[in-house]
């Protein structure tokens, strides 16, 4: 089944005198793995953020699950479940602890505290993190931040992971590692993961690569 879609996205900035995506169609199967590569500023962050309903196509359609998103409440409340994020930056709060940041998108979703805590225990666990539970993130090394975020996005038990070059900032050996984690997590709870990258080491994991240039996607592979 096809879980997240686009129909010939179009986005533009500046009353359309910054032209960002231009007729995008792409689709997404259950439990996919598809790596979405390109030179930098082809626009793959904004694809995914319409992906995740972070932002709105200027044209065409985006669905999650079948349903359209970008209309109200309904539909942040859908992607709040749906989907997580995991970004480049991590965009975890440096002075709050490694389980004060995961618990902030249960509170949003409103899981009970108990729940939340025994689903961190099992993220923690499989990323190797439950000595650093009460750490401030500020005390983490890289590659524990981005596995910290790796979990923050999976509290929600997402059906969906978008990615956005999220071991980009970290040496060559740990963003393997840190891939190879994410990838046996996203295999082990059947998520659909869509992944921005420019590390063709790490598409070739995916089960799909898609390749853009200039706001449209120019090639669409198997791996
Ligand atoms: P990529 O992720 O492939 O590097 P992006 O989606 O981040 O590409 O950016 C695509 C293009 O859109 C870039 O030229 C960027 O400068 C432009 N862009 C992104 N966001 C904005 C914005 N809010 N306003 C204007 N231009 C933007
Ligand atoms: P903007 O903030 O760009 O002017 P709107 O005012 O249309 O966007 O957004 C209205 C509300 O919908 C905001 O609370 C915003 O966070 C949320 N929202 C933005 N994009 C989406 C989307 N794609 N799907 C669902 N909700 C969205």
């Amino acid at each position: 089944a096809v879980v997240v879609s686009a129909e010939d996205v179009w986005k533009s900035y500046d009353d359309e005198t910054i032209q960002v995506l231009n007729g995008v169609d792409f689709e997404a199967r259950a439990g996919q793995t598809v790596a979405l590569c390109g030179p930098s500023g082809c626009g793959k962050s904004t694809l995914l953020h319409l992906l995740g309903g972070l932002d709105h196509p200027t044209r065409g359609r985006v669905t999650v699950n079948g349903k359209p998103v970008g209309d109200g409440q309904g539909s942040l409340h859908l992607l709040r479940h749906e989907v997580g994020f995991v970004f480049q930056l991590h965009n975890l709060i440096a002075d709050l602890t490694l389980e004060e940041n995961c618990l902030i998108p249960t509170v949003a979703a409103g899981t009970s505290r108990s729940v939340a805590l025994e689903r961190l225990r099992q993220l923690t666990e499989r990323t190797g993190l439950t000595h650093r539970l009460k750490h401030r993130i500020q005390k983490l090394s890289g590659g524990e931040r981005q596995r910290t975020a790796l979990c923050r996005a999976l509290m929600n038990r997402p059906r969906i992971l978008l990615a956005d070059e999220p071991t980009g900032s970290l040496d060559e050996r740990t963003s393997r590692q840190i891939f190879d984690l994410l990838l046996e997590l996203v295999a082990t709870e059947g998520i659909t993961l869509i992944m921005a990258t420019h590390d063709h080491g790490l598409a070739q994991k995916c089960d799909r690569l898609v390749e853009m240039r200039d706001g449209r996607i120019c090639e669409s592979s198997l791996t």
